[in-house]
């Protein structure tokens, strides 16, 4: 749903610009440096990107998930590294308490959130819990007004940036299912946590993650997202549903600059006389990109205005971020193609962009979870 399409298009007029102004030049350096320059997060915290989705009372811009959808494909016409910054903070990190907090836990956490001056992170992974996240080992036991929490979170992201955790924990070890989990706001400046080292990934250079130990965290009773035991499971499927449209938006963002990246490339490069775009297998190339892009773009569209008209949309979201990831990949891999010996080079950035976009089909659920989760609602529907 877009509520104002003039105010809605200054927004992306202005993410635009500062994609191709400001980022597009930096992608190189970032990639070599591992890091994100300061000064470009304070011009994302200028122009309120931490704050898409916070609700205007504390601070944010509240937008609709298709508007918000939308902002987020225009910001990763670029590196995904840089939408990773904000990503956790508008995404995962925060939406828990957006949407089970308590009022007290809203104005205390989510005006900071909105300001990008918290980093909001979210820990649900753990060494031995991926996928089977209901299967999780942390706990948090309740010992007068605090709960004291034992474990270790696993690849999250932003991690050494953040200024607090949506944290799910184990709060009745005897209870192995989901509703045994809660979830916490934890201050990660809290005594008892401590960091692993960064992890060395594949690609997304400037974006962190690295372990996070917890040994003996007291967190404060009140931090208890809802003020609620048993319910944080859910908290977090609520957030990871919302999150897949997220990430579709985002795969369909890299995409489109993948493609028009090989097209530019397509009508400058000669051989046997003519442009490479002229062959009819070159074009085959860029068709079918341009045709899954356009498929992956409806179907995440369609899922965000479920979502904001309060229709059911799990299975929609589900579809959207697994279409969307796996072409997302196929479009990286003929992009390479286009572009020949050259995008296996790392001077022309396709290569970079190639192992980039690998993420999109593990995290937040990988393809065959969300294979998983569309098959069973087809069938729970069907029953
Ligand atoms: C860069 C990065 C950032 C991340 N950020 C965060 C974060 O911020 N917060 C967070 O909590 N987590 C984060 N994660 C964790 C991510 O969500 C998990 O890696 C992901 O859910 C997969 O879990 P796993 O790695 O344990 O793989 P596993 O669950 O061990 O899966 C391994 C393989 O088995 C398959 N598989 C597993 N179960 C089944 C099944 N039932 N049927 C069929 N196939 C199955 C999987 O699809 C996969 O192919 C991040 C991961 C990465 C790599």
């Amino acid at each position: 749903m877009i509520r104002d399409r003039e105010t809605l298009d200054l927004l992306l007029q202005n993410i635009a610009r500062f994609v191709r102004e400001r980022l597009v030049p930096q992608e190189d350096s970032v990639a070599e440096t591992d890091e994100i320059p300061d000064e470009l997060v304070d011009e994302m915290k200028r122009m309120g990107l931490f704050g898409l989705s916070i609700p205007e009372e504390y601070g944010g811009l509240a937008l609709t998930m298709e508007e918000e959808a939308l902002a987020v494909l225009e910001l990763c016409r670029t590196s995904p590294a840089f939408r990773s910054i904000i990503g956790t903070t508008v995404g995962i990190g925060s939406q828990g308490i957006v949407f089970d907090g308590t009022e007290e836990q809203k104005r205390r956490y989510l005006p900071g959130m909105a300001t990008g001056e918290i980093i909001a992170s979210f820990a649900l992974t753990e060494p031995e819990s991926g996928s089977d996240a209901a299967s999780l080992r942390t706990t948090a036991l309740r010992d007068g007004e605090h709960y004291v929490v034992n474990g270790t979170k696993r690849y999250i992201t932003n991690a050494p940036h953040a200024g607090v955790f949506t944290l799910m924990a184990r709060t009745n070890p005897a209870d192995k299912s989901a509703s045994g989990i809660s979830a916490f706001i934890v201050d990660a400046k809290s005594p008892g946590i401590s960091f692993g080292r960064r992890d060395k990934k594949m690609g997304q250079r400037g974006a962190h993650t690295c372990d996070v130990i917890f040994e003996n965290c007291r967190v404060p009773a009140e931090n208890l997202i809802g003020g609620k035991e048993g319910v944080g499971f859910k908290t977090a499927m609520k957030v990871l549903d919302k999150g897949r449209i997220h990430i579709a938006a985002v795969c369909v963002g890299v995409a489109e600059r993948m493609l028009a990246d090989a097209l530019r490339y397509a009508m400058e490069r000669k051989q046997f006389g003519q442009r490479i775009g002229d062959f009819q297998l070159v074009q085959a190339l860029l068709a079918d990109s341009k045709a899954e892009i356009y498929a992956a773009r409806s179907m995440m569209i369609d899922a965000a205005r479920r979502r904001d008209e309060g229709l059911p949309h799990t299975t929609e979201a589900s579809c959207a971020k697994m279409f969307a990831s796996e072409m997302c990949g196929r479009v990286a891999d003929r992009a390479v193609q286009v572009f020949g010996g050259a995008g296996y080079m790392s001077e022309y950035g396709i290569e970079r962009f190639y192992r980039d976009v690998r993420l999109f089909r593990i995290y937040e659920g990988t393809t065959q979870i969300q294979q998983i989760l569309i098959a069973r609602n087809m069938m729970r529907d069907a029953a």
